[in-house]
């Protein structure tokens, strides 16, 4: 079986690395000619609306797949028409606008920050004079690691923020002074069988991952997986789905999901039995899922920007280390480290100890 990829990232590449045990091949459509994920497999390196580009990967491949949210709606549609492309399209039209995606959650009952939708100005100051502030307002689109974001403090802002997003369609999101963040990373394969990662806390800095932690046992994973499964079910989805929670006062606010393979899931590599980008293949490809649980207690750092002494972070006993094959450039995911241990006091201390990482 040959697999399309649409994007050549580094979940791309990571798709491909658990995808050659399968028996897999894969077909990368990404304009970037030193993609991350070419040398796993073969590059059409040409942009996502170039229709011959879409029409030599329609003919090579026997299913789609992507590893970001902003693949253009005309590129999605073109190649359905073509062949399966999985997670569904219609769940990701709802999860690249944030106004559709966070009205879905509330009409299936699942709790989110209070949010209202800013088409101008005049609505950002009714919006403002309506939930106070402070206030977040975001990009319908095309935000990601806290990209199209302008906190609002303080009513002179107001003007600034929308100059700030350019003037584009957005929402007015309440802040949530979260207690922790936590992600859910689901799965439903093409028969309609689900399966549920152990929970993973999460820290960011300026919007952007640095840290993962998986959590054995923890006392909110019921209600995440009945939020993650209510979503699966409803979308008919077809893939792996991470969801993403703020937590406060015992309940989970779900701030947004993401139709892929997630960064809050790259632990699963060795933390799990079954990782979640097997399993994603697994589930675009109608096999049976693999198993979703923990080999022990299991933490994942990022590396941003620069890399530690590669030296230093392999001395640590259970570190793991993935290198993207990416030059080194400010806020840039150039890598992570996944660090495993058998409790989660050796767990701690190894990460601790993990060199040039921000603790
Ligand atoms: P997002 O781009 O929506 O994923 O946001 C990136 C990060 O910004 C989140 O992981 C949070 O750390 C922070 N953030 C986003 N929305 C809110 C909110 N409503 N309240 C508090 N923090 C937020």
């Amino acid at each position: 079986m040959r697999v399309g990829v649409l994007g050549g990232g580094q979940l791309a590449r990571m798709l491909a690395l658990a995808g050659y045990p399968l028996g897999l091949e894969f077909v990368f459509l990404c304009p970037v000619p030193d993609a991350c994920a070419a040398p796993l497999g073969e590059h059409l390196c040409a942009n996502f609306d170039d229709e011959a580009a879409l029409q030599r990967l329609a003919g090579s491949v026997d299913r789609v797949t992507y590893e970001f949210e902003s693949v253009p709606a005309g590129t999605v549609a073109y190649l359905n028409d073509k062949l399966p492309v999985y997670p569904p399209p219609p769940a990701l039209a709802t999860a690249r606008d944030r106004l559709h995606e966070k009205s879905l959650f509330n009409e299936l009952g699942i709790d989110t920050a209070p949010f209202m939708a800013v088409d101008s100005l005049d609505d950002l100051q009714q919006a403002v004079a309506k939930m106070g502030l402070p206030a977040i307002l975001k990009t319908r689109t095309l935000g990601y690691d806290g990209k199209g974001q302008q906190w609002l403090r303080d009513p002179a802002e107001l003007m600034v923020a929308w100059e700030g997003i350019n003037g584009t369609a957005a929402i007015l999101e309440g802040v949530v002074p979260f207690e922790r963040e936590v992600s859910i990373i689901a799965v439903r394969n093409l028969a309609g069988e689900m399966a549920f990662y152990p929970l993973t806390e999460n820290r960011h800095a300026a919007g952007i991952l640095q840290r993962s932690i998986s959590l054995p046992d923890d006392p909110m994973q019921g209600l995440a997986e009945d939020y993650a499964q209510r979503l699966l079910e409803h979308l008919a989805y077809v893939g792996v789905l991470a969801v993403e929670f703020f937590q406060l006062d015992g309940q989970l606010l779900v701030n947004e999901m993401a139709p892929r393979v997630h960064n809050s899931g790259h632990w699963t590599i060795e933390g799990a039995v079954s990782s979640q980008f097997e399993n994603h293949l697994r589930a675009i490809l109608g096999l049976p899922l693999g198993s979703t649980a923990l080999t022990g207690h299991s933490g994942m750092v990022n590396l941003i920007g620069e890399l530690p002494d590669i030296d230093a972070v392999l001395s640590i006993p259970g570190a793991h280390l993935h290198l993207y094959g990416k030059g080194p450039q400010p806020g840039r995911k150039l890598g992570h480290i996944t660090v495993c241990a058998d409790n989660g006091d050796s767990l701690q201390h190894r990460l601790a100890v993990m060199p040039g990482i921000q603790s």
